[in-house]
């Protein structure tokens, strides 16, 4: 349910309401609007009935909610949120170009593709330092060094973190060292996990699960809202389907049908979409033109060498013509590339 205020409702009028959400045994949400106030519902496991909340002062509108996710759905909130990652911010208007190795190797090859992606023009770095991996006799990544790693490495560059937090293990230690917390394809129902992120004060990807539908994917942001934490970028990763043409499809149509049902920030990530470098770059363009928020790509100076997803990471000089013709796009679709207002404004 959703409750509009009038346009000239009495504090007071608010705070009866909100008491008598609470006196139900709910949860209120305020949720501030353009020109009034509305309070969005959550807790209550039957329907409301609108004529309950109408006849309270100074309301104007009582809206069922049939979605089965709330704090993450337009319905409780019209505009795009914006989610800040120090100096960057994915939201509306602006293209946040993230990069760097699927999994964090060495101090040696994490610093000089940190170099290299920050000179080409990214505004995040990327690196796996908990890895899931299918086998366990694969790369398991570095663990708590491979952290210390990457932030040094993007001290160094000046660029924001990301990096993924497998379990509640990790997630205490990724949440010291990074600046964004990445919740991977297969732990996008890890329900545990994503209340844990949801009580922390750091912000969140969230990818999508690789069978996940798109209200399951939605569901499990609502998770992370539902526990205080709103700063949750999505992202697109690819599911999994019958053609073995793509290591995965990435469902790029996700992306307009997110921004219609959701406020949150959305992002792709076509490396691991499609696991081959050669698509990588097309459906980055496509991603931005589809209207994401950002994009994630791996990048790596020696795939062949790469511990984790060597051929799907782009090599520097194909990263750098990317971001290029990133730049390009992003004048046609009216949307500006980082550096974000902070840096920006004089
Ligand atoms: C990754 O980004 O390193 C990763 C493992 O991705 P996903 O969870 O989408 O497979
Ligand atoms: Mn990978």
């Amino acid at each position: 349910m959703l409750v509009v205020m009038k346009s000239d409702f009495a504090d007071e009028q608010l705070v009866a309401v909100l008491a008598h959400i609470r006196g139900l045994g709910f949860t209120p949400h305020v949720l501030p609007g353009d020109h009034s106030v509305a309070v969005g519902i959550t807790g209550n496991r039957r329907a409301l009935n609108p004529g309950e909340f109408l006849a309270l002062p100074g309301v104007k509108e009582a809206i069922p909610v049939t979605r089965p996710f709330k704090l993450a759905s337009r319905d409780f909130q019209r505009r795009d949120s914006e989610v800040r990652v120090g100096d960057v911010v994915f939201g509306p208007g602006r293209f946040v170009v993230i990069a760097g190795p699927c999994a964090v190797e060495s101090a040696e090859q994490t610093l000089r593709i940190a170099h290299k992606v920050k000179a080409a023009g990214a505004h995040m770095l990327r690196g796996g330092a908990f890895k899931p991996r299918s086998s366990p006799y694969s790369f398991q990544g570095l663990g708590l060094d491979g952290l210390r790693i990457l932030r040094e490495a993007a001290r160094a560059v000046g660029l924001p973190t990301v990096t993924e937090a497998l379990d509640l293990r990790s997630l205490e230690m990724v949440y010291e060292h990074a600046d964004m917390i990445q919740i991977g394809a297969r732990n996008m129902q890890n329900f545990t996990l994503l209340q844990e992120v949801g009580r922390l004060d750091k912000p969140v990807m969230l990818k999508r699960g690789m069978s996940a539908t798109i209200d399951e994917w939605l569901m499990a942001a609502e998770y992370i809202l539902e526990q205080g934490n709103s700063r949750i970028v999505l992202c697109e990763r690819g599911v999994r389907s019958f053609d073995p043409y793509t290591r995965n499809i990435l469902d790029l149509s996700a992306v307009p049908v997110i921004k219609g049902l959701s406020h949150l920030p959305v992002m792709v990530d076509p490396s691991h979409g499609t696991g081959q470098r050669d698509k990588v770059i097309p459906m980055a363009l496509a991603s931005l033109a589809a209207g994401a928020n950002a994009v994630m790509v791996d990048v790596h100076d020696r795939p062949g060498e790469a511990l984790c997803d060597g051929p799907q990471a782009l090599l520097p000089e194909e990263f750098q013509s990317l971001r290029t013709r990133l730049g390009r796009l992003a004048e046609v679709m009216a949307v500006t590339l980082q550096p974000s207002a902070a840096r920006a404004s004089p």
